[in-house]
């Protein structure tokens, strides 16, 4: 169908398109100048002191774990309930993922759960703010302090997304964590093709971040480049190649320019969609707790008791409409089975959020007369569907 609704659309135009050919005419095209001014503006943006950029929040979330010493026979507490790039970048580091349940009202960490699954061999907390939503992230610092744990944040989905602390709201990312991960995949809000960016307060850990991500080459190719000695660089230790890309940078640049209008547009489609399926018999919502402010980078709905899943978004998709299911679980994924079933049993909201809640269409170029379509399609296949399950 040619004017089927995506579930997400990346906002690129002419200024990308500049920023990216101004690069390339430059003759400098990865980790340079444009990584660099990217870094600080996104600094800036989200009130961070450091910044490093990298090809994308997996390999982000890798540096973070490894920056805060996860190693092999650690456990890392986190939710089951993600992308499964999250207990990925656990495993990379050879700890173990311990999965903990979701809120009873949302889609992100259950904290009151955190506690009695911290033994000896825990070793960090790693939250995600899920699909955009911040996690109660202060709570989650009040027992991780207790018990002298780092916490890193997913902030994958969480660009712009802003959270109360002492009485002040602070976007996802002035750290309050160790290290917070963010993603410029298109399916976020913010795109460079691919990239990630890792923010902390932390110069020691920002220094290893940049270290590591060019091969623990002791000296970057910029400094290299431009001194007029010979330079010779070293290894002091196992790095990687996790480069962004000057061309991704100077995309994500204008990107970050676009944040202000960005945000309330995806916030005032959010609202509106709130406003007008709240009336649907049986649906959830996404709910919004007092301490958080989303950027909305997905909109997650629960379908009413009864309603089969796949039926309504192919009944949706047959209409023109594109949906996602809920978030996935690692848990139910092949590298992650748990042949005795305890994990699963104590994972029984994540099971349900995955299984009853879809996405909808959602990004902040969408058009009234779209926003219309979604509401109307969504509001006659769930009473159609509805219908049928009474009858
Ligand atoms: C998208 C996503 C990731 C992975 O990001 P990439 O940039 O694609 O590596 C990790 N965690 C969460 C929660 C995500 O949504």
């Amino acid at each position: 169908m040619n004017d089927q609704i995506p579930i997400a659309k990346p906002m690129l135009g002419e200024p990308e398109i500049a920023a990216t050919r101004r690069v390339i005419e430059s003759g400098w095209v990865t980790q340079g100048p444009e990584v660099a001014a990217f870094e600080a503006e996104f600094a800036a943006y989200v009130g961070a002191k450091y910044a490093c950029a990298v090809s994308n929040c997996t390999t982000a979330l890798h540096l973070a774990l490894l920056g805060v010493g996860c190693a092999s026979g650690h456990d890392v507490i986190t939710v089951s309930h993600s992308f499964i790039a999250t207990a990925n970048a656990i495993l990379y580091c050879g700890a173990n993922p311990i999965f903990i349940d979701i809120e009873a009202n949302g889609f992100n960490m259950d904290v009151s759960a955190i506690e009695a699954a911290i033994t000896r061999d825990t070793h960090a907390i790693l939250c995600v703010h899920q699909m955009g939503m911040p996690c109660d992230i202060n709570a989650i610092i009040e027992v991780a302090e207790r018990h002298g744990l780092p916490v890193i944040e997913d902030a994958a989905c969480a660009f712009g997304s802003e959270f109360k602390h002492e009485g002040r709201w602070q976007r996802i990312g002035s750290p309050r964590g160790a290290v917070a991960c963010f993603s410029f995949h298109p399916r976020k809000v913010a795109t460079t093709g691919d990239g990630g960016m890792l923010i902390t307060n932390d110069p020691e850990l920002d220094r290893r971040f940049r270290l590591w991500r060019q091969h623990g080459m002791s000296v970057s190719d910029t400094v290299r480049h431009g001194s007029r000695q010979v330079v010779h660089e070293s290894y002091s230790e196992i790095g990687f190649n996790y480069r962004m890309t000057d061309i991704q940078a100077a995309l994500g640049r204008e990107q970050v320019r676009r944040m202000p209008d960005m945000i309330p547009a995806r916030r005032r489609i959010a609202r509106l969609y709130s406003e007008r399926l709240g009336a649907i018999k049986g649906i959830g919502l996404p709910v919004e707790p007092a301490y958080a402010r989303s950027n909305w980078q997905s909109y997650c709905i629960r379908l009413p008791l009864g309603c089969e899943q796949r039926e309504v978004m192919q009944k949706l998709l047959d209409r023109g409409i594109s949906t996602r299911r809920g978030i996935m679980n690692a848990h139910l994924e092949k590298p992650y089975l748990d042949p005795d079933q305890s994990i699963a049993s104590s994972l029984v909201r994540s099971e349900k959020a995955q299984a009853e809640c879809i996405m909808l269409p959602i990004f902040a170029q969408m058009t009234d007369a779209e926003f219309e379509r979604v509401v109307l399609e969504v509001t006659n296949v769930l009473e159609s569907v509805e219908a049928a399950v009474v009858a």
